[in-house]
């Protein structure tokens, strides 16, 4: 047996390793270099860690997420891993304490913000003890285009420089050419092995609704198949936060605000309860999520439009890190995509930017709008060709298509009537008022009701019409006017539909039965007479973590409480052989599992 696949069995519990990892971890062993292209989820940590293990020294990571470094050594710890972290949270004794530990060979691992190399005394303190590598977490920060840009990333190739024979691994989960390009010309990687995963997350199923009521959608989503599970809602505003955090609280859900605007306190302790205790649902904006490696997210629900594919995929990928069934929901309607072109049009910088904000969300809407599978589109998105995959809503309840050219054209026709016969524009609502037919107080006032498309879309419904709108915005059929009121114009494409030479599909959505469960998505994929143990093993798990102050999941993964709920261990050596219990974890809880295990 190699040490890198011992060090896995006793110190992580773990009988393989997974995709590259083996690969990776042989090369830093050997002294090389690795560029780390792997999706969330994907096992990245470990790719640094046994190599820290194995080589003499210390492993030292650098990491921009402060907060969570205290989580990562207490993960480590848990394990049996000496471990401590340098940043500017500490005061001088701590520091102190974990520097001469460093100095003194007592550390495995050290981790480390980027601001502290800019410090040179840091560079002096690494000399006086031994390195046994550098891993760069989250390496895209060095993109100067990406959102999660740190300037102290820009110095991290003096890494190279000052300690030429260290091997280095630089890691990441973003998965686009432009950021492999830059980290490896940054952070001068040419002569390293790349590693590019596949970015497919088999276990997450993609499900894209139209929104109706967005709330009681969310809800229903959570009551039918995630009750007490930990989940992520991101919304756009701080108001809508608010707003949806408040409801969940109210229907009796643990559910926690988190957004820039709150007070910093505030913040990170509604970051530390969503980490440390079970079943927490997280209200967000975008501004939460980075570096969260919580495994055990078992969804991530959006209830506005996000702006981008990339970001899109990057926040639902938080969901199912540890490989167990978990949902990424999204729910979309016209008012999203009027509302986001409307701030594309406010939004500031010049023509260009503008032109590339738009791009993302066209790419975004065809998404949402597609009659293919979600997942095939999606790694198409990011150069990689797949099969449809049988776990997302097109592939399970596919939408049909249908001849949707007469409604567009009676709709268009409205928009150049008003705009040609009275010099007016309006929103959707007035719209689709008029082509029902509808007398509403504005359409009298109007004197709509004497347009000559009044009345002629009866036979659809409103949220039909709404989908038509909606649909004809996403094909760029239909534009929201630069007013900032949210009106709509016809584009040069539509002149060919009105002329009727360019037919138009649309999609209808199929009917969609709510699954009936009742019980946690983990819960409900296992055999009825293991779930009750499952529970009691949550309990129990929930408990230990309280004692001790850390989150549940470092004490053991839901993989892993699945697994004893399954085999149900009689003894410490059945109990051994499940993934994820190595030999700390063994010593430390066996007996205590066992005893649950025999209770139950
Ligand atoms: P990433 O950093 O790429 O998002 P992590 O390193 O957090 O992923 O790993 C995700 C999950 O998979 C963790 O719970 C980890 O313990 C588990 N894991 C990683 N490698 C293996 C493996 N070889 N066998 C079993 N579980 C693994
Ligand atoms: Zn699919």
């Amino acid at each position: 047996m190699t040490p890198a696949l011992s060090v896995l069995e006793k110190t992580f519990g773990y009988d393989a390793f997974r995709g590259d990892q083996a690969e990776i971890i042989e090369t830093l062993i050997e002294g090389g270099d690795a560029l780390v292209l792997m999706p969330t989820g994907g096992g990245k940590s470990l790719c640094y860690q046994i190599p820290s293990l194995v080589r003499p020294g210390t492993g030292v990571v650098i990491s921009p997420l402060i907060a969570l470094m205290q989580d990562q050594v207490d993960a480590l710890t848990a394990v049996g891993v000496r471990a401590g972290f340098l940043n500017s949270t500490q005061d001088a004794a701590e520091r102190r304490r974990v520097e001469d530990a460093y100095v003194n060979g007592e550390l495995d691992m050290l981790y480390l913000a980027p601001e502290r190399l800019r410090i040179s005394s840091t560079a002096e303190l690494l000399d006086r003890g031994t390195i046994a590598l550098f891993a760069i977490d989250e390496a895209h920060c060095v993109s100067q285009w990406g959102h999660d840009f740190r300037p102290d990333y820009l110095q991290l190739s003096m890494l190279h420089e000052r300690w030429p024979t260290v091997p280095r691994i630089a890691l990441t989960a973003t998965a686009t050419e432009l950021t492999h390009h830059e980290i490896t010309n940054r952070l001068d990687l040419s002569n390293a092995r790349h590693f590019v995963s596949s970015f497919d997350r088999p276990n997450i199923q993609y499900r894209i609704e139209p929104k109706n009521q967005p709330l009681q959608q969310l809800l229903s989503l959570i009551r039918t198949e995630h009750s007490g599970d930990a989940g992520i809602v991101y919304c756009l505003s701080r108001a809508s936060v608010e707003k949806t955090a408040q409801f969940l609280v109210e229907q009796g859900i643990t559910a926690l605000p988190y957004h820039a605007g709150l007070d910093a306190a505030v913040r990170s302790r509604n970051q530390s309860r969503f980490l440390r205790e079970d079943g927490i649902v997280m209200v967000a904006t975008i501004a939460f999520g980075m570096g969260i490696d919580k495994p055990d997210v078992r969804f991530v629900a959006h209830l506005d439009l996000p702006k981008s594919v990339e970001g899109y995929y990057q926040e639902t990928g938080r969901a199912g890190r540890d490989g167990l069934p978990s949902t990424a929901w999204l729910a979309y309607g016209l008012q999203d995509v009027v509302q986001q072109r409307r701030m594309i049009d406010q939004s500031e910088g010049d023509r260009a930017h503008r032109q590339r904000l738009g791009q993302h969300l066209d790419a975004m809407l065809a998404l949402c709008e597609t009659l293919q599978c979600r997942r095939v589109q999606l790694l198409a998105y990011f150069g990689e060709e797949s099969q449809p995959c049988g776990n997302c809503d097109t592939c399970l309840s596919p939408p049909v298509g249908w001849d949707g050219t007469v409604p567009a054209q009676k709709l268009l026709s409205t928009v150049v009537r008003l705009q040609r016969e009275r010099n007016q524009r309006f929103g959707a609502g007035q719209l689709i008022d008029i082509l029902l037919g509808k007398r509403t107080p504005r359409v009298i006032e109007q004197g709509h009701d004497t347009i000559s498309t009044f009345g002629l879309g009866a036979d659809l419904s409103e949220q039909e019409w709404r989908g038509v709108v909606r649909q004809l915005l996403a094909q760029g059929l239909l534009a929201v006017h630069g007013d900032g009121y949210g009106t709509l114009v016809i584009t040069d494409a539509s002149a060919a539909v009105l002329a009727g030479a360019r037919p138009v599909m649309l999609r209808r959505e199929p009917e969609r039965a709510a699954k009936a469960t009742k019980r946690s998505a983990v819960a409900s994929e296992l055999p009825g007479e293991a779930v009750g143990l499952f529970e009691k093993l949550r309990e129990w798990r929930a408990g230990a973590a309280r004692e001790q102050s850390v989150p549940a999941y470092i004490i053991f993964g839901d993989a892993t409480l699945r697994g004893i709920a399954l085999s149900r261990p009689g003894s410490l050596a059945e109990l051994a052989g499940i993934s994820g219990v190595g030999e700390k974890k063994l010593e430390m809880y066996g007996e205590q599992l066992l005893e649950v295990v025999s209770a139950a």
